[in-house]
């Protein structure tokens, strides 16, 4: 099956490798006879909605940030109608901040956002960086984990009742304070962790690219093929070990 992959602003938002979560998407997917279909969607490109099955968007520095905003607010329907009709999203760090109202930069400058996830960021004085481990529960009553780095001066506020992607084991995540890492609505989820994220943690990439095939062939998600995914858990590993050493939260 061929699945459209809708990459907004990978000119832009792209720190940490993040678009080395696309290049995962696409090897697993692949492995298991699907292609994926990545177009990027710049600033003044429209998004349509309906010819895409996942929508990806990475981390970037404040001023890149203010850059795409205002263009990235005039997506915002279309992102919003596709996530209610079954799209798959990830959104890292910056793309994540931007996803929600909006992030209220060092400068002091306001940058309106997409309103999809229910969360405000401001930006503190001190950076939270280093290696991070969380332990969520996406598929209810399978507890998992993710390990990845975080580098952001946001601190982002999770509305009452609005779900995190997980709950930080070591690490700072959404605000340092509340124990909370992330945002999970549905099939959209938004995340601090870089890495980039997926390859140390390819369970979570099969979940995306379930999610996404679920929504290309209007079915439910389907069951993959596991893979050896030996590179992968030794990654993992020392990315968990890191973070452990780092101590932090717990
Ligand atoms: N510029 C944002 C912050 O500092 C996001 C940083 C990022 O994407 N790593 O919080």
């Amino acid at each position: 099956m061929k699945i459209t992959v809708g990459h907004l602003y990978p000119d832009y938002l792209n720190i940490y490798a993040d678009r080395g979560n696309i290049a995962v998407l696409a090897r697993r997917a692949a492995l298991r006879g699907h292609e994926l279909d990545v177009q990027a969607v710049g600033m003044g490109v429209g998004l349509d909605s309906d010819a895409c099955d996942l929508i990806y968007i990475g981390g970037g520095q404040d001023r890149e940030q203010a850059l795409v905003a205002p263009d990235l607010v005039a997506k915002g329907e279309a992102i919003r109608t596709a996530h209610s009709s079954g799209v798959a999203l990830l959104a890292v760090c910056g793309g994540y901040q931007l996803l929600g109202r909006g992030y209220r930069g060092r400068d002091g400058s306001f940058m309106p956002g997409v309103g999809l996830f229910s969360h405000e960021t401001v930006a503190g004085t001190v950076r939270m960086i280093g290696d991070v481990l969380l332990e969520c529960e996406i598929e209810p009553g399978l507890t998992r984990q993710l390990a990845g780095f975080e580098n952001h001066a946001g601190r982002t506020l999770l509305d009452v009742g609005a779900a995190p992607l997980g709950r930080v084991v070591f690490g700072f995540g959404n605000d340092g304070e509340s124990g909370l890492e992330g945002c999970l609505i549905g099939r959209a989820i938004g995340t601090y962790l870089h890495g980039p994220l997926l390859p140390r943690n390819p369970w979570l990439a099969d979940w995306l690219l379930a999610q996404a095939l679920a929504h290309a062939s209007g079915g439910e998600p389907p069951t993959l093929e596991p893979l050896t995914d030996e590179l992968e858990a030794e990654a993992f590993r020392i990315s968990a070990e890191r973070a452990r050493k780092r101590g932090g939260r717990r």
